[in-house]
């Protein structure tokens, strides 16, 4: 029986797994030994072979809902292309990606973007997901990879702090290190306004109000500097910046932070205490600390927190983020960002257009600037100065983006708008031409995983008859509109392409061959030659600034762009289960997913429950200034009286969501809004 040694598709944790083929034709996932989870798989990876047969599977490009010949679809896509930027510019076509593509994929969508369609206008749902931690690293270590070393120091903690965070639910198998870690006596503190079951695990549990992390934060460091636990030493020798960031937590003491946060003040005191006593510790945000319009500030109040005690580059200890979607960390690396091109080189820097321009055969005044992040790209579609196509690849905004029914709306004022997706997602429905593309076990790539190692996805199979591959659809767009430079359809050209444009870039692929991680069990980038070994642990000596020091970056707490009023007296947040995944398009069909979570729920507190005479399980009606979504309630006494919670898997609950960004990173305020909750 034909058998490979690859990655699940879902999240960042990419866990090791083999698929075989059986004699029927069926797909057998199966375990194998790999570093991060050590042979554990959840129910999203045990069944994801699930899809590849699945009745629903697109297996014939549509064309305003009718099925029509490869051909037909791709020229009426690239004489609409031509027409449309014929009148209004190459800015009338837009590009919008997302963190599954492989990073050849993500690759090639930015040099399509850029040298093809010639448009700024290219950016990716993982700004969704990724980019406060994102921004909050760079400005703080000159370098976003999301873990700084590798998963399993996380086990071997003294003292691991998780803010925001329930990797119970979203990637079970890090649960282990987990165990590990409080096992050998570690201290395990979650910060989260739920009692998740994460939480539950912890030692210490602080459960903040929504939008409040940062104060928690800087309470935090308060306690350490009161207590005495900022390592001197390695400020003076490594970082710059303190003296302002230790100024302003001055004000931050631990009975002001509880009268803002709820966080009892013994609590914030014993959390800095366990810090600062062990000898490893390790802090990590999630998406809970993140997706807020203070998420960069958030993110840097905990690395400042991290840099005053000593953490990054020691060994065993740090600070990191766990990046989210599978291919999350590479997916940001190498151009399908709207300010990026690869190698994590900035678009306005002329040296790196130089270089890029060098590898893709064009001058570097040929390429666009920068565009706009994901939301305001969303945002200006169909509108009299913005884009008039988009084309989107790996993505379902209509469920996945914030205040999505104007996403909708906006998508319906387009001229043209194709998908290419191997189920027809909610945004594949409202598309002109849908293009039937190849699932993760019917083609070759790599993928980074959230420590920044370089992983192979394995062809099992060959796709289904009809089925193209998103780079064949890039390629064949390229020689139809016949502008620049060739886009290849083969992955392994592409990636080679691939490390010669991240060569010299802070994301340095070109020592990484798929030879190599075949070898190595993945590689760790930077990885600048052949002979270099990679890179699990950064900031050993340095970190990646002129200086070579981290910088502190002063920050203050400040309100959420809502808080509760009259009409909408609760907070909204939102997040995700263990059965479901992103906008789950692939595992709302999936029979055990599905079982086990079938639908979206609202949670609220029995207290609150009882004040509004609903009782668990009867349907509900959530309100937000942008809309209305009805679920069934699920009172719970694990969330706080003052709190809602739904997951957003599934249409209607963003919905509900503020899209008001982040000034920094342009993440949209996913985790806390204003709202009510109406008895039907
Ligand atoms: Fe897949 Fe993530 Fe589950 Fe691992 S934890 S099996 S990568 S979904």
């Amino acid at each position: 029986m034909p058998e490979v040694a690859t990655h699940c598709p879902y999240c960042a944790l990419q866990c090791g797994m083999t698929l075989r083929l059986t004699g029927t034709g069926r797909v057998e996932v199966g375990t194998r030994d790999f570093p991060t989870n050590r042979g554990g798989l959840c129910q999203k990876g045990w069944t994801a072979a699930e899809l590849l047969d699945h009745p629903d599977r697109l297996t014939t490009p549509l064309l305003h809902g009718e099925p029509v010949s490869w051909p037909v679809a791709l020229d009426f896509v690239a004489t609409r292309i031509r027409e449309l930027q014929a009148t209004h510019g190459r800015d009338a076509v837009a590009v919008f990606g997302g963190g599954g593509l492989t990073n050849e994929k993500g690759y090639a969508l930015g040099k399509f973007a850029r040298v093809v369609l010639g448009t700024r206008y290219v950016d990716y749902n993982g700004r969704f997901c990724m980019s406060s931690a994102a921004a909050a690293g760079i400005r703080a270590f000159g370098i976003d990879r999301g873990l700084p070393f590798p998963l399993s120091d996380l086990g071997k903690a003294d003292t691991l702090l998780l803010a925001g965070a329930n990797v119970a639910e979203t990637m079970p198998p890090l649960g282990r290190y987990l165990t590990e870690q409080t096992e050998a006596g570690g201290t395990l503190i979650v910060i989260d306004p739920r009692a998740t079951p994460t939480a539950r695990r912890a030692g210490l549990h602080l459960q903040p109000t929504p939008g409040t992390d940062l104060a928690v934060a800087l309470g935090l460091l308060h306690v350490v500097i009161a207590e005495g636990y900022v390592d001197r030493g390695y400020v003076a020798a490594r970082t710059t910046g303190w003296a302002e960031v230790a100024r302003r937590a001055a004000a931050w003491w631990p009975a002001r932070v509880e009268r803002l946060s709820g966080v009892p003040a013994a609590d914030l005191e014993a959390a800095a205490h366990a810090l600062g006593r062990a000898a490893r510790a390790v802090i990590v945000t999630g998406r809970g600390a993140e997706q807020h319009t203070k998420g960069t500030d958030t993110v840097s109040a905990f690395i400042n927190l991290a840099l005053a005690l000593g953490l990054p580059g020691r060994p065993g200890s740090g600070y990191g983020c766990l990046t989210g979607q599978g291919n999350g960390q590479g997916g940001r690396e190498h151009g399908q960002k709207a300010d990026q091109l690869p190698g994590y080189r900035r678009i306005d820097d002329p040296a790196a257009r130089a270089h890029v321009a060098g590898v893709w055969g064009v001058a570097p005044d040929d390429l666009p600037g920068p565009g706009v992040s994901a939301a305001e790209l969303l945002d200006r579609l169909g509108t009299p100065d913005g884009p008039k196509a988009l084309l989107v690849f790996g993505s379902n905004p209509v469920v996945s983006a914030p205040r999505a029914a104007r996403v909708a709306d906006r998508l319906r004022a387009l001229d043209l708008l194709v998908v290419a997706d191997f189920l027809r997602s909610e945004t594949a429905a409202l598309a002109d031409v849908v293009l039937p593309t190849a699932q993760w076990a019917e083609e070759d790539g790599t993928m980074t995983n959230l420590e920044g190692r370089v992983l192979r996805r394995r062809a099992l199979c060959e796709p289904p008859s009809g089925v193209g591959t998103d780079l064949g659809v890039l390629a064949e767009l390229g020689t139809r509109l016949a502008h620049g430079a060739r886009i290849d359809a083969d992955p392994r050209a592409v990636f080679d392409e691939l490390r010669r444009a991240s060569a010299g870039g802070p994301a340095d692929y070109s020592g990484v061959t798929w030879e190599r991680i075949d070898a190595e069990d993945g590689v760790f980038w930077p990885c600048p030659t052949d002979t270099h070994r990679g890179t699990p642990r950064l900031f050993i000596d340095t970190f990646p600034t002129p200086d070579g020091r981290a910088r502190f970056v002063p920050v203050d707490h400040r309100a959420p762009a809502e808080e509760p009023c009259p009409d909408f007296p609760l907070y909204l947040t939102t997040g995700r289960v263990l059965a479901q995944y992103q906008s789950g398009t692939q595992t709302r069909r999936v029979a055990p997913l599905v079982a086990a979570a079938p639908r979206a729920f609202v949670e609220l507190h029995p207290d609150l429950a009882a004040t509004l005479s609903i009782v668990d399980g009867e349907p509900v009606r959530v309100v937000s200034r942008r809309g209305a979504a009805e679920l069934p309630a699920r009172v719970v006494d694990t969330i706080r009286p003052d709190t809602l919670f739904a997951p957003f898997h599934w249409p209607g609950v963003n919905a509900l969501t503020n899209d008001a960004l982040d000034p920094t990173s342009r993440m949209p305020e996913f985790k806390v809004c204003a709202a009510r909750v109406e008895k039907l």
